[in-house]
């Protein structure tokens, strides 16, 4: 005979879990996002070993107060749609509600924050999924969010933890990659008591070189063409590098859609066929582009990391890629038409 029974709440969340927290990078990658879409200026995160033993991220975002602090570690519990209307719109990185509840239901969960306007900070901690009461703190508006003993309760995932080297430096490529996708903020990342990174805000197109060249190294700005094209209601905006910033690897390729870093098919055939007859066999473009569409022309809810993402039309994002690069690329392509690109 079998027994059917409803799961208890702790083990649904570890089970979400799974799906979205697969190492200290992933745990990074929510918080930061999170303090993103609460409007942050400024964001701190601190790594001890790697990640395994701390992960904590401060914001100066608009905070949490005291009454909602239980709903932000609920699962399903979320304050960015509230229909399936903006479901379809959506705008923020998040949008599942799941993300709090999934960490803190697989580590040592301590959440600090004041709401704009209040007097008063609080604190909730969870533990391995386990609610402790809500009590007052100290903390300026915004929100700190530490994470200790990551998967200290799944022990086959705290196994495939790689050594702390191999963590912290996906920790730091995935800092980068939002530090590209919102200049306007500061980033600062510590590793075990030590600055590693500090990416101050850029207001100018300069200063934005400076943040890319932070990233891709400090000879791309001088190998790259700047893109900057409109057409049917798209726009594509920032750096295609010159097959003299080629790659032996796909490692420096940054395409964000409405601000979300993501890996596309799509994409990925239309830069490539730009790119065609300007590279040698086996080498990779270098880019950091920047995709602006109406939130209704995508779905991003298709995989609950949010790395993918299906365009309403296909054809019609992949010619727009196609052509703005290739326009861009024509000086570089040796018998190229002069001044027919317009
Ligand atoms: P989602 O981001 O999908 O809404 P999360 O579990 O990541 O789900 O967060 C739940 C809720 O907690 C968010 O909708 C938001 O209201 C609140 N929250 C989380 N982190 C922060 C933060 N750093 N600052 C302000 N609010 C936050
Ligand atoms: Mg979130």
């Amino acid at each position: 005979m079998t027994v059917i029974r409803a799961l208890p709440i702790e083990l649904i969340n570890q089970i979400a879990a799974g799906e979205v927290i697969d190492r200290p990078s992933s745990v990074v990658k929510e918080l930061v996002e999170n303090s993103l879409d609460a409007g942050a200026r400024r964001i701190e995160v601190d790594i001890e070993q790697g990640g395994s033993r701390l992960i904590r991220v401060r914001d100066d975002g608009g905070g949490i107060g005291e009454e909602d602090l239980l709903l932000a570690v609920a699962a399903h519990a979320t304050s960015k749609i509230a229909s399936f209307d903006d479901l379809e719109h959506v705008a923020s990185m998040g949008f599942r509600g799941e993300a709090l509840a999934s960490i803190a239901s697989v580590s040592r969960f301590r959440l600090t924050s004041r709401l704009q306007g209040q007097e008063r900070a609080h604190q909730l901690e969870v533990d391995g999924g386990k609610l402790q009461p809500v009590r007052p703190a100290q903390h300026p508006v915004g929100s700190s969010v530490e994470i200790r003993d990551l998967f200290y309760n799944v022990p086959a995932r705290r196994k495939f933890m790689r050594a702390e080297r191999t963590e912290f430096a996906h920790i730091d490529d995935l800092l980068k990659s939002l530090a590209l996708a919102r200049r306007g903020v500061e980033f600062r990342l510590s590793h075990n008591g030590k600055p590693v990174r500090l990416l101050r805000a850029a207001d100018t197109l300069d200063q934005g070189l400076l943040r890319v060249a932070e990233v891709l190294g400090p000879e791309f700005p001088a190998r790259s063409l700047r893109i900057d094209h409109a057409a049917a209601g798209m726009q594509l905006s920032g750096w295609v590098g010159l097959p003299t910033a080629s790659r032996s690897m796909a490692d420096s390729q940054y395409f964000y859609v409405n601000g979300r870093l993501v890996r596309d098919k799509i994409i990925a055939h239309a830069v490539r066929q730009a790119y065609a007859d300007v590279l040698f066999h086996g080498r990779h473009p270098a880019f950091v582009l920047y995709l602006e569409l109406d939130p209704a022309g995508v779905d991003v809810n298709v995989h609950p990391a949010k790395h993918e993402v299906r365009f309403r039309e296909q054809r019609l994002v992949h010619d727009f890629l196609f052509r703005s690069l290739h326009e861009a690329l024509a000086e570089t392509r040796a018998g190229a038409l002069p001044d027919t690109a317009g």
